[in-house]
């Protein structure tokens, strides 16, 4: 078993297809068709990895996925998002509440196995262990490797996989700009479809959540981001 996937999607072919494609590459998959069934189902099963229709019947995927960010033991869950084309500004706002992918219909279910496996792979890389580890230090935040825990001047800052990788890679990068290509390269790990803007929301994302040492990621415009090797000037 490769992990358990809960898929909340009210559409039964696209439920039936996506189930099947997932349990042939050997993961375990709970389907549920709307967002309350979706909900009860999450804190039943604790799925590794969500993927979440927008357009439901009833709670809308938005709905569900803000429901889920702000509860604490889920709010680091791994969701991409199946979006219809034409839902550019839910898909944005999806991204901003902290979705970590999303695919837009009609999609290969072959693409989807790879965006679940390229998500699944981000959250293993760094499982938390518990033990202090290698410490990356960038300013005033310290990123426990080991542990996949990150400090903003002592105090704990709750990222998703994605944020996490981000700011790593942006930290053990500090001082050099990088471009969003390079980002959805190093992070995402997957090119198909998957746009800039993606990149620009977790970074939105992940400086409200730095707090104060927001300045630090800062924008080079045209070019992309940087952590800065040296305080920001005040
Ligand atoms: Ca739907």
């Amino acid at each position: 078993m490769k992990g358990h996937i809960l898929l909340v999607e009210d559409e039964p072919d696209i439920s039936a297809l996506v189930a099947y494609h997932l349990a042939r590459e050997s993961y375990r998959v709970r389907t549920a068709a709307d967002g309350q069934e979706g909900l009860e189902a999450l804190h039943r099963e604790r799925p590794d990895l969500l993927v979440l229709d927008l357009m439901l019947p009833g709670m809308s995927g938005l709905d569900l996925l803000r429901e889920i960010r702000r509860r604490a033991e889920l709010a680091s869950l791994p969701v991409i998002l199946l979006t219809a084309l034409r839902e550019e500004s839910d898909r944005v706002e999806g991204l901003r509440l902290g979705a970590d992918d999303y695919i837009s219909k009609p999609f290969s279910p072959e693409e989807l196995v790879l965006r679940v496996e390229a998500v699944l792979r981000r959250v293993r890389q760094h499982p938390p262990s518990g033990a202090g580890g290698t410490l990356v230090q960038a300013g005033p935040v310290t990123i426990d490797t080991d542990a996949a825990r990150v400090e903003v001047d002592g105090v704990p800052a709750e990222l998703t996989p994605t944020e996490y990788r981000l700011l790593l890679v942006m930290a053990e990068r500090r001082g050099r700009v990088q471009s969003r290509t390079q980002l959805l390269e190093a992070v995402w790990e997957t090119r198909a479809e998957i746009t800039t803007r993606t990149v620009d929301m977790h970074v939105q994302r992940l400086r409200a959540k730095l707090g104060d040492a927001a300045p630090w990621l800062e924008t080079v415009r045209g070019f992309g981001y940087r952590f800065r090797a040296e305080p920001p000037r005040r």
